[in-house]
């Protein structure tokens, strides 16, 4: 039987596809020509129950939204202190792609940002197995369900990612990253092309919800403390120069990737998810953004409420 949130989200699905502006992301040549008609939203639930619309099982490239996914790994191999001394978690109020690095010491601004991002993967421990195989598995563990990365997605940005080349350089000449930047550099570029669903990402976003115990495996992915730092850098950070507005509008810890995905956060109820491939000038999805801000006023869920 179809729900009342059923209904909802089609009404509103429906509605959104109306919105025609934005532009897929120009910066990795294999995602330029992404099919903008494409839209789906996902929301599940702490105990697991999944309600989506549109073309929410269609593959993206999770691409920044990786990010708080592997700040937690990186937080449960070391601990909150260690990561901390090689990254803040201050809001730089810049774009994804700032060089905002510390005066003096080079540390990162926070973990959202891709200067951050690449440290954070410098500091996933790879004594045991491959770096890039546990943070696969971390996100598959999130999602429920094994996840591969995309080659062409991967090689794309490797021949045009100059600037994050140049990034993990700057890290490495700061001693935040202390190894050979490369093989870093690489892990970062497949973690942002492992390819996700609306409906993986809802799941992602739901084990954040629920303290990082997988809503339908049980799995216990990451730890309380891990999700609850990861969705306080999210909640100042997640939307990089748009983290104000956003707050403001849907008072709810995001995250957005220029694959087109967006996951928003309700701890202790709710993942959701939304792609949709145009992007606006913060690199996020034009009709993720309406969506969430939809779904927060019409549902309530905004953290700071009028009485
Ligand atoms: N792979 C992209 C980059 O590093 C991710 C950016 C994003 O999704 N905001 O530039």
């Amino acid at each position: 039987m179809r729900s009342p949130i059923d209904s909802y989200l089609a009404d509103l699905y429906t509605d959104l596809l109306a919105l025609t502006s934005g532009t897929p992301y120009q910066g990795i040549p294999a995602m330029a020509d992404a099919d903008t008609s494409k839209f789906a939203i996902a929301l599940a639930t702490v105990d697991g129950h999944i309600y989506h619309v549109g073309d929410a099982e269609l593959p993206f490239s999770i691409q920044s939204i990786s990010k708080p996914f592997s700040y937690a790994l990186a937080l449960d191999d070391n601990g909150q202190d260690a990561v901390d001394e090689k990254i803040d978690v201050e809001p730089s109020g810049d774009a994804f792609n700032e060089i905002s690095l510390a005066r003096g010491t080079g540390r990162p601004a926070n973990a959202m940002i891709n200067a951050g991002a690449i440290a954070t993967i410098s500091l996933v421990n790879d004594e045991e197995s491959s770096r890039f195989e546990r943070i696969l598995e971390h996100f598959s563990a999130a999602a429920g369900r094994q996840l591969q990365y995309s080659e062409a997605i991967f090689a794309s940005e490797m021949r045009t990612g100059h600037r994050n080349r140049a990034l993990a350089h700057l890290l490495r000449s700061f001693n935040i990253i202390e190894k050979d930047p490369t093989p870093v550099l690489e892990d970062y570029f497949r973690a942002c092309a492992v390819m996700v669903s609306t409906n993986d990402l809802a799941m992602m976003a739901a084990t954040l919800a629920n303290g990082g115990t997988q809503p339908r495996t049980g799995e216990q992915v990451m730890s309380k403390e891990a999700v609850q730092r990861t969705l306080s850098v999210m909640t100042t950070c997640g939307m990089y120069d748009d983290a104000g507005s956003w707050i403001a509008a849907v008072g709810l810890p995001a995250k957005s990737g220029v694959g087109g995905g967006l996951i928003a956060v309700l701890p202790g109820q709710i993942g959701l998810a939304i792609y949709s491939p145009a992007l606006d000038p913060h690199g996020s999805s034009v009709r993720g953004l309406a969506a969430s801000e939809r779904i927060s006023a019409d549902m309530g869920l905004h953290f700071v409420r009028a009485a």
